[in-house]
């Protein structure tokens, strides 16, 4: 295929005749930010986690950003994160000030290890910043055990990561926050829209604040805030996918069994595996493709790019493997072998729930081929 045309994306952004309605509801009402819509999204977004408390704000980033700055972090603070993540995660630690370390990862989960992240506690560290990548919860009774025994904050970055369990309960209701993204191609979307889920009041009055310019009266500052409002017509279009949530999960996770159930066995091509306390809400399948396969991790993409599937690689370095991070006073690099190697490694395939069953065949046929010497 010349140019290798797309014929399957990695993700689809479809809205239909709900967010529409909604949306033309809010046009018409004169409300068009932090309003009825907004209210009615973080109740929403209470009933998927099962928190207290969700605070709306205008993306993932800024969700993570008012929840470290509601922690009251002082210069030379330090957050602990993944050393494989969007750069997103770091970009929020280092736009609230504090300073950034990564643990390495388990190569088969592609989450934090508890035990790499304990081994960097300091007596400089507040937070512990693990995320739910690619949508499978990581270690969190590990990570919340380490915060429990040194009184760390912990902030979940749930971004990818909507109606997952962990132990049968829904991520987002952790002892500490948890921030999930409504950006266009997550697994629910508002375009742009973030939240901050809580059981904590005192957290979630001063998110309030932070989010609308540190005012709970209006102009009467109470900490010097932000603009991170989310707009009704985003709310509108997140509102109406929050009972379609199940059977979006659903219909992810039969296409992830089929891929794993017609790809596991291929020489040097790893299958991704569901943790047996988990369930995964199937942001991505990734799959590994290691030394032992006969054909390079590059090739194998180029290849299935060729085909028209669009598959991607999620992600392509270590997080803070970029000059800008690299050269930065506030980002410090250990060892992180795992996340460097994986790296290299990663190929994700459609996995959305708007594939066909004849997509996904010509996915599974285009990936044994991929892989062939
Ligand atoms: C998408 C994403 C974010 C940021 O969310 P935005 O809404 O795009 O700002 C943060 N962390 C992870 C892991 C993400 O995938």
């Amino acid at each position: 295929m010349p140019g290798g045309t797309r014929l399957i994306p990695i993700s689809v952004v479809k809205t239909g005749p709900e967010e529409e309605e909604l949306v033309l509801q809010v046009l018409r009402s004169g409300m068009l930010t932090q309003g009825p819509m907004v209210q009615r999204f973080e109740e929403l977004c209470c009933e998927m986690t099962g928190a207290r408390h969700a605070i709306a704000v205008n993306n993932g980033t800024t969700a993570l950003v008012v929840a470290l700055e509601a922690l009251k972090l002082q210069p030379g603070d330090e957050v602990i994160t993944s050393a494989f993540t969007f750069a997103a995660t770091l970009n929020s630690i280092l736009e609230s000030g504090a300073t950034a370390r990564f643990a390495d990862i388990d190569a088969d989960d592609f989450n934090l290890n508890p035990a790499a992240a304990a081994d960097l506690v300091t007596d400089r560290t507040r937070v512990l910043m693990p995320v739910h990548l690619f949508g499978q919860p990581c270690d969190l009774s590990g990570i919340t055990q380490t915060a429990k025994k040194h009184g760390l904050a912990l902030i979940e970055d749930a971004a990818q990561a909507h109606g997952a369990t962990y132990n049968d309960t829904r991520v987002g209701t952790s002892v500490g926050q948890a921030t999930f993204s409504f950006y266009a191609t997550k697994n629910l979307q508002s375009g742009e829209g973030g939240v901050i889920t809580t059981d904590d009041d005192a957290l979630a009055d001063c998110l309030r604040l932070l989010r609308n310019h540190g005012m709970k009266v209006r102009y009467q500052y109470e900490v010097t805030g932000h603009n991170y409002r989310l707009t009704d017509l985003a709310a509108a279009v997140a509102i109406p996918q929050f009972p379609r949530l199940a059977n979006i999960t659903s219909a992810r996770t039969a296409n992830a069994s089929y891929f794993s159930n017609n790809l596991s066995g291929l020489p040097g091509v790893v299958t991704p595996v569901t943790r047996p306390d988990r369930t995964h809400a199937w942001h991505q399948y990734t799959l590994r493709i290691t030394p032992e396969c006969p054909t390079s991790r590059d090739e194998v993409l180029r290849r299935l790019n060729e085909a028209g599937i669009g598959a991607g690689v999620y992600y392509p370095r270590a997080v803070y493997d970029y000059a800008c991070y690299r050269n930065h006073p506030r980002v410090v690099i250990g060892d992180n072998p795992i996340a460097e190697r994986v790296a290299t490694q990663v190929v994700s395939l459609p996995v959305h729930q708007h594939l066909t069953e004849s997509e996904r065949d010509q996915i599974v046929a285009a990936a044994h081929a991929s892989v062939k010497a």
